[in-house]
């Protein structure tokens, strides 16, 4: 199958988001406080040209970013974006020859904002969430947690995942993406605590679009939970999960952020595990 890295622009946070500093409120407000910030990430939305249509796992940022309300300390102190409009999802889709038609389906990981900030450019996609994670954008409480709803599309009306009780692996529930199976979403909570991954079984490959599950393979590896997971202990549980995924099967994971998943992806190359040998790319 294949399958596409698009960089929709960068993203600038602070180190302390990308790998977690601390425990309880104290590590949740270093994003914010902390003066050091991290180099910038890229920000990847993924399309699979797949017999059934093509997919689009998340919709990457959007130049509206680049002005964010004040209001909000996260958006004040703790992010920047750097995106042009040719750098949306949209317009590099079509420099591949994907129109908007022939995106079937769009699946979102979560909906903070650089996940969301392409969807206008698919009106005509079947778009999948978790029911929970669009329930938590909205009101006030939203608002804190940093959603923009209001900036979403107006036709944008998504159609919850359909978790079944059937394994993946490590996963306890998946919903399935493709009548083939080949492509499923799975629970990754954590960096919310209704994050999905989705994952595509091609061959003997599992190839994992981990959306923020971990913003570094390497962070994954060694469990270090980011700045913003609420729930640091299921953040740890979902990290664990995906060591066993990759212990068991071939896998590539590709993290949305992660500046080695665009070449990660173009090679193929899987996650070395302690069981597998040596740390292969582990380099920070
Ligand atoms: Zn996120």
């Amino acid at each position: 199958m294949r399958i596409h890295a698009i960089q929709t622009g960068r993203v600038r946070i602070k180190a302390a988001q990308i790998e977690g500093r601390g425990h309880g409120l104290w590590r949740q407000l270093q994003p914010i406080v902390s003066r050091q910030w991290a180099e910038w990430s890229p920000v990847y939305a993924w399309a699979i040209e797949h017999p059934e249509g093509v997919i689009v796992v998340d919709t990457g940022s959007g130049a509206h970013l680049k002005r964010l309300p004040r209001w909000h300390p996260y958006f004040q102190f703790a992010v920047r974006f750097d995106i042009e409009p040719e750098q949306e999802v949209g317009p590099q889709l079509r420099h591949l020859g994907i129109g908007a038609a022939d995106v079937k389906t769009v699946v979102l990981t979560h909906l903070h904002i650089d996940h969301d900030g392409g969807l206008a450019h698919f009106p005509a996609s079947r778009v999948l969430a978790d029911s929970d994670e669009i329930a938590r954008t909205a009101g006030m409480s939203g608002a804190f947690l940093g959603y923009l709803p209001n900036r979403w599309p107006k036709w944008f009306d998504p159609q919850p995942l359909a978790w079944q009780r059937t394994r993946y692996g490590p996963f306890a529930r998946s919903a399935r993406i493709t009548a083939a199976g080949d492509v499923i979403a799975v629970p990754t909570p954590g960096h919310t605590p209704n994050h999905i991954s989705v994952i595509v079984h091609d061959g003997d490959e599992e190839i994992m679009l981990a959306g923020d599950a971990s913003y570094l393979e390497t962070a994954m590896l060694a469990g270090t939970v980011d700045g913003v997971s609420p729930d640091e202990d299921a953040a740890k549980a979902t990290l664990a999960d995906i060591r066993s995924l990759c212990a068991a099967r071939r896998t590539i994971y590709l993290p949305t952020h992660d500046p080695k998943s665009g070449e990660r992806l173009s090679e193929r190359r899987a996650v070395t595990t302690a069981g597998h040998g040596t740390g292969g790319d582990a380099t920070p």
